[in-house]
C-alpha cells in the first residue's frame, strides 16, 4: 500500500500573512510526524477569509519549502470547495440537522442560557421558532445586509476527543454555525469537510485549536466520517507571555534573513525547541519524535537571540 493510500497528514496554513516562526515550527512538525508514521503529508490553502491574499500562497508555499518541506500532489485551495461545502451544507438541510439563526453578537451575549452552558455557548434562542417568527427574524437582518446563519442541531452535550499530546479534552458542543450570515461556510465546517476529501488520519495544527475539535469530531460522526488522530503542537509566544506578532521584531523567514539569519540557523533554531540537534530537514526527520514535543509553549526571544548569533 503506498503512503498516500493509508492516508495523509496535512498543513493548512491560511495565507493571510507570511508565515512566522510558530507556524513554520508547527508545519515540520506535522510534515515529520506524517512522514514518521508512513502516511502522505497534503497541502491545504484556507483561504476563504478576506484577509487572504494569493501573495502570501506564493511566499507561504516558498518558506515551507525552503526548510524542507515537501508535499503529495496539488496545493488544495478551500476557495475551489465551494461547491463541496453546499453539497454537505444540502445534506444536513436534508436531514433537519441545521437551522436558520437570526441572532446578532448582541443578542447571544444577553440572551438567557442554561446553567451548565459555558459562557459563549449559543443559548439555543432561534433553534424552535415558528415560520412567523423566522419571517420576523429575516426581515431583522435585511437592513444589515445579511441573511441568517446555520447553526447545527447538535445535542448540547460534552464530547471528549483524545490528543497525542493533551489526553483527553472535553469541550461543550453548542449548536454551532456551519455557514455565517454573510454566506461564507464556517472553518469548523471546511476543516471536518476537507480533512476526509484529502483522507486525512492524521491532524497535526497549533493548540489555540484544540477547543475546536470536540465541535469537529461531533460534525464528522453525524456525516459518518472517521476521526483522524490529532496532535495539538503548544504555540510559540514571546517574553511577554503573548502570541508572536510583528511588534516581536523578526520573526518570519524574511525578517529573519535580513537580520542575518541563514535558514540552516533558523532550522538549528527550531530544532533545538524539540531537542534535535542539526540544520536540515533529514536531521529533523531522523530523530524528531512526537514525545520530544513539551506541553508548555516555546518562548521567542528575538532580541537576546539576536545578540547571540
Ligand atoms: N488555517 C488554520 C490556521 O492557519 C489551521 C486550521 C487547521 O489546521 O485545522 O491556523
Amino acid at each position: 500500500m503506498t503512503s498516500e493510500a493509508r492516508g495523509t497528514g496535512r498543513y493548512a496554513p491560511s495565507p493571510s500573512g507570511d508565515l512566522h516562526l510558530g507556524n513554520l515550527r508547527t508545519g515540520l512538525i506535522a510534515w515529520a510526524c506524517a512522514r514518521k508514521a508512513g502516511l502522505g503529508f497534503v497541502m491545504r490553502m484556507e483561504d476563504l477569509d478576506e484577509r487572504c491574499r494569493p501573495e502570501y500562497v506564493e511566499t507561504q508555499l516558498r518558506d515551507l519549502s525552503e526548510i524542507g518541506m515537501d508535499w503529495d500532489g496539488d496545493v488544495l485551495f478551500q476557495s475551489d470547495r465551494i461547491d463541496a461545502y453546499n453539497q454537505v451544507v444540502s445534506e444536513l438541510l436534508e436531514r433537519d440537522l441545521v437551522y436558520e439563526c437570526y441572532c446578532t453578537r448582541a443578542d447571544i451575549k444577553d440572551a438567557p442560557r442554561a446553567p451548565h452552558a459555558p459562557p459563549g455557548a449559543y443559548p439555543g434562542t432561534c433553534r424552535d421558532l415558528t415560520e412567523v417568527e423566522r419571517e420576523q427574524g429575516r426581515q431583522k437582518l435585511a437592513p444589515m445586509d445579511r441573511g441568517p446563519a446555520l447553526r447545527l442541531k447538535t445535542t448540547n452535550d460534552q464530547l471528549t476527543i483524545t490528543d497525542r499530546i493533551w489526553g483527553e479534552f472535553t469541550g461543550h458542543i453548542d449548536d454551532f454555525v456551519v455557514r455565517r450570515g454573510d454566506g461564507a461556510h464556517a472553518y469548523n465546517l471546511v476543516a471536518v469537510v476537507d480533512d476526509e476529501y484529502q483522507n486525512v488520519r492524521q491532524v497535526v495544527r497549533a493548540d489555540d485549536l484544540l477547543e475546536s475539535t470536540p465541535r469537529q469530531v461531533y460534525l464528522q460522526k453525524l456525516l459518518g466520517y472517521e476521526t483522524p488522530e490529532y496532535v495539538h503542537v503548544p504555540l510559540v509566544l514571546n517574553r511577554g507571555g503573548k502570541r508572536l506578532a510583528k511588534r516581536d521584531g523578526a520573526v518570519t523567514l524574511d525578517e529573519l534573513h535580513r537580520e542575518g539569519w541563514s535558514t540552516q540557523q533558523v532550522f538549528a533554531l527550531i530544532s533545538e525547541s524539540l531537542g534535535i540537534q542539526g540544520d536540515n530537514s533529514a536531521d529533523f526527520l531522523d530523530q524528531f519524535s512526537i514525545n520530544s514535543i513539551a506541553r508548555e509553549p516555546w518562548i521567542f526571544d528575538s532580541e537576546t537571540l539576536a545578540r547571540s548569533w
